[in-house]
């Protein structure tokens, strides 16, 4: 196994009685499967739940651990461990509240490490091997591999497939900076795994891992250095929205190198020696841990590929057409391993996709799905649909509306006032093409946004010209009541704005005569 469960305690043990039960037997194939899924992270494991679940006959085969990267070393850990690190920042800042701690406070890494693991664990079973076997799927421990025509070969193996499906996601890259492979440095496999806390932690890459976990390690109390080589961290965001985030990690003490090279990385002692290039001028940052958090490679070696014609590439991962099937038509893919779009969610409705086409001869299309992400910073920012780079490279004329968090009541009164809720629409019209939110829950607050964009999204170009069915647009949900009070009212205020825009010098007079008159 690659990935290494330290410490191993019990939680860790209950982990891998689920996800990777030692005392595991393969069944015996079972003839010709409908589906062979090779991966059980959440590509995998939608797609073999929901065929089986619709009476196909499933193998699912899973290498590592059940679950992927999301429940091992991704999503769940790193939202775990971020709980902690808001309440250790809630605690902190709790005077300014007027709550007294009274013998000050401090962090026990190991205690908030040893939560996260007992979580993890717990959530572990909704992804067991026993739990798939249990609901009709054959459920292989090994490597999956095509060994040409319709069989791919597991634990020495056979298994005949009418269709398969590659959702072998990825994992962290193997990045070329010189000296990296001699220095024992931290990757997500490993960050996980950590019983102390490091006093100074260097991070490479200003992406969502990268910043989340600078974030949240500076607040456990280590001294962060985060390596950017743009301007700014988050790079792909609306530059605005990701100066909020960068400037309330500064408060949080986090130190930034940004417009940084990395040179060359060095193991000196214990101590890891970052050389960067700034601004011309070369200098070092040392830490005691150094985690690489840029970087994701597809998986796709040493699964026989090339014996099925299926094409890839080593960065971009499996060639997948809009209906997901790979260049053998009898295989498709799902999840990180084909797409650019690196997220549970994504994997989950790619995996639907796969379904309806592979087992249905459905025309289901992913261009067709709207995939909204967050970075789970304090504050969090949410964004779904274009920027303003992607209008503009589109040719897309737009209209901007952008209610800031200092004028929502709820957001001022939870001192969480510093974001906005931003929507882009397109020029002269409500009809949303993309958002941006930065505030503290704003990846629950981005759902009403794409749900918008979706309902629009299925409605006919046609019927929309003949005006014979409207979306949801920005008047719709300005004039849907939200609760006050809510941060997401920001989001119903953007509804105001919009319309005060339809109240023309004309209409506005028109008004003002019918009230004159009606006095
Ligand atoms: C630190 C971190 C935090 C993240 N946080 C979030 C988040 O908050 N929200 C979010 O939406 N996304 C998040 N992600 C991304 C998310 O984890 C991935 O998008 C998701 O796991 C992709 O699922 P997948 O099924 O495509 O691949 P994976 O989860 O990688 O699963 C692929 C599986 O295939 C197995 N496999 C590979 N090759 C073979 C083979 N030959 N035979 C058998 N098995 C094989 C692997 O062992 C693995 O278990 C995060 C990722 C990281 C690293």
């Amino acid at each position: 196994m690659l990935i290494q469960l330290q410490p191993y305690d019990e939680h860790n043990q209950t982990l891998e009685a689920n996800v990777h039960p030692p005392d595991w037997v393969n069944p015996d194939p079972d003839g010709r499967y409908n589906m062979v899924v090779i991966g059980a992270g959440t590509a995998g494991l939608v797609s073999a739940i929901g065929a089986a679940g619709l009476g196909a006959k499933v193998a699912l085969i899973e290498r590592e651990l059940m679950g992927g990267d999301c429940l091992n070393v991704g999503c769940v850990p790193s939202k775990g461990v971020i709980s902690a690190a808001r309440i250790a920042a809630a605690v902190r800042d709790a005077g300014e509240f007027g709550v007294r701690v009274p013998d000050g406070w401090s962090v026990d890494f190991g205690a908030a490490m040893e939560r996260m693991r007992r979580l993890r664990a717990g959530i572990s079973h909704h992804d067991s091997a026993a739990r798939f076997r249990d609901l009709g799927m054959d459920v292989f421990i090994g490597d999956g591999k095509f060994t040409g025509g319709d069989i791919i070969e597991v634990a020495g193996k056979q298994l005949q497939f009418k269709r398969a499906v590659i959702a072998t996601g990825g994992r962290a890259a193997e990045l070329p900076i010189p000296g990296l492979k001699d220095v024992d440095y931290l990757t997500n496999e490993s960050i996980f795994s950590l019983t102390e806390l490091p006093e100074r932690l260097v991070i490479i890459g200003g992406g969502p891992i990268g910043t989340e976990m600078a974030q949240t390690f500076a607040r456990f109390g280590s001294h962060v250095t985060q390596i950017e080589k743009s301007a700014n961290i988050l790079f792909r965001e609306e530059t605005d929205a990701a100066l909020i985030v960068q400037q309330a990690m500064e408060k949080d003490g986090v130190h930034f190198a940004l417009n940084a090279v990395t040179k060359r990385v060095e193991q000196r002692g214990n101590e890891k020696v970052v050389v960067i290039e700034q601004n011309g001028e070369q200098r070092e940052i040392v830490g005691d841990q150094l985690l690489i958090g840029i970087g994701r490679s597809p998986n796709v070696e040493g699964m026989g590929l090339e014996n099925v014609g299926v094409k890839f590439d080593l960065r971009e991962g499996v060639e997948v057409n809009d209906r997901l099937q790979t260049t053998n038509a009898s295989i498709f893919a799902a999840g990180d391993v084909c797409s650019k779009y690196k997220f549970t969610h994504a994997a989950d409705f790619m995996a639907r996709i796969v379904i309806q086409n592979a087992l249905f001869k459905g025309r289901a299309k992913v261009s067709a799905l709207t995939i909204p992400w967050t970075t789970y910073t304090s504050p969090e920012l949410a964004h779904v649909g274009l920027n303003p780079a992607d209008t503009k490279a589109q040719g897309i004329e737009i209209d901007t509306y952008t209610q800031p968090l200092d004028g929502v009541d709820r957001a001022i009164l939870e001192s969480d006032d510093e974001g906005f809720v931003r929507v882009h629409t397109k020029k002269g019209t409500d009809t949303i093409v993309g958002a941006t939110i930065v505030a503290s829950n704003a990846g629950d607050m981005i759902s009403e946004i794409t749900l918008a964009m979706v309902i629009n999204s299925r409605i006919p170009t046609w019927k929309k010209k003949l005006r014979l069915a409207r979306g949801v647009g920005l008047a719709t949900i300005g004039s849907t009541i939200h609760p006050y009070p809510t941060q997401a009212e920001a989001i119903r205020k953007l509804g105001d704005q919009y319309s005060r825009t339809r109240l023309t010098p004309f209409v506005k007079n028109l008004f003002k005569r019918w009230l004159a008159w009606t006095r």
